[in-house]
């Protein structure tokens, strides 16, 4: 197929490169000159704006940093300008009235359209292992699944438009929710004189139990290899937990849901970001509990 991929950042950069494998021709379009140029070594063909990228193409995918500048990419260049009955596919994360919006407008416009938020960081973006959550229609699900499948190891039909979105920001308000729960329990674990590692092998095999804790420990050096291990850096930045979170946030005031636990979450990463952290690892928030 060919497709034009907008947005070729730190995420997009991977993913446009493993459509590449894929035996796909990738048109790329972002801002910026460096993102276009490793887009080109990678096997892209580069492109000076979003018209011309999406010229022909029989889908477009972005990636790009939030719900104002999708839409406004989408409204200015994408609708009406790619070839009528392409399929669209935005895997930024946006909120999820941002995604219902563009999604009308693109079938409004003759087009199949999918929210596909993903779950995985720079590694799985590179790797072609990221968990893709979509929103959509039946049709346009079946149409874009192929093209997920290649950058990444699960494609997940959520429910109709926004679906996706509306599931990856639940996910992250329970990962940052419980992050903070397994890095605060650490804390006093410490406190009340436990060794953690022995902690570890007890309430990893007990009902305290959760992915924080066995997939990515925020102590050094107890549990498998994780940012910890690596002084908090890589893995998912604090200041990309506080956008889902605020993103949460306002989802949950949409239809007002109550969620305390979620809340709380929000208030500590804000916080923490504020404190200058926000390229540090999510889980280095253990060090503020700590003190
Ligand atoms: P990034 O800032 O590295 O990349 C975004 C790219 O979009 C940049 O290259 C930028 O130049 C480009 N861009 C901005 N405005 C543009 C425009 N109008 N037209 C064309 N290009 C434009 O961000 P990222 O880390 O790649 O994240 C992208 C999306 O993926 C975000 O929505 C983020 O929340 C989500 N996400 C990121 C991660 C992660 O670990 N980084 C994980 C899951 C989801």
């Amino acid at each position: 197929m060919k497709i034009a991929f907008i947005g070729l950042g730190n995420m997009g950069g991977g993913m446009a490169a493993n459509l590449v494998k894929a035996g796909h021709k990738v048109n790329a379009f972002d801002l910026s000159a460096e993102a276009l140029a490793r887009a080109q070594e990678n096997g892209c063909a580069t492109f000076t704006s979003v018209r011309d990228a999406v010229d022909g193409v029989d889908a477009v995918v972005s990636m790009l940093p939030n719900g104002s500048i999708v839409d406004s990419v989408f409204a200015a260049d994408v609708l009406g300008h790619a070839p009528k009955g392409a399929i669209l596919l935005d895997c930024s994360t946006i909120d999820v009235d941002t995604a219902r919006k563009v999604t009308a407008d693109a079938v409004a416009g003759g087009y199949d359209m999918v929210d596909a938020p993903v779950s995985g960081g720079i590694a799985a973006a590179n790797g072609g292992t990221l968990t893709f959550m979509v929103g959509g229609t039946d049709t346009a699900f079946a149409r874009a699944e192929p093209i997920l499948s290649a950058m990444g190891k699960a494609v997940i039909h959520a429910g109709g438009s926004g679906a996706g979105q509306a599931a990856k920001i639940c996910n992250n308000m329970l990962l940052g929710a419980s992050m903070i729960a397994t890095c605060e329990t650490f804390a006093m674990a410490e406190k009340l004189g436990l060794d953690l590692q022995t902690f570890y092998d007890i309430s990893s095999k007990a009902s305290g139990q959760n992915w924080s804790m066995t997939s990515y420990c925020p102590v050094p050096g107890v549990g498998p290899t994780s940012p910890a291990d690596n002084e908090y850096q890589g893995g998912f930045a604090t200041a990309l937990m506080l956008k889902d979170l605020k993103l949460a946030m306002e989802a949950a005031q949409s239809v007002n849901a109550d969620v305390p636990m979620g809340t709380r979450a929000a208030e500590l990463y804000a916080q923490f970001d504020a404190a200058g952290k926000g390229g540090m690892d999510f889980s280095a928030i253990i060090q503020s509990l700590k003190n």
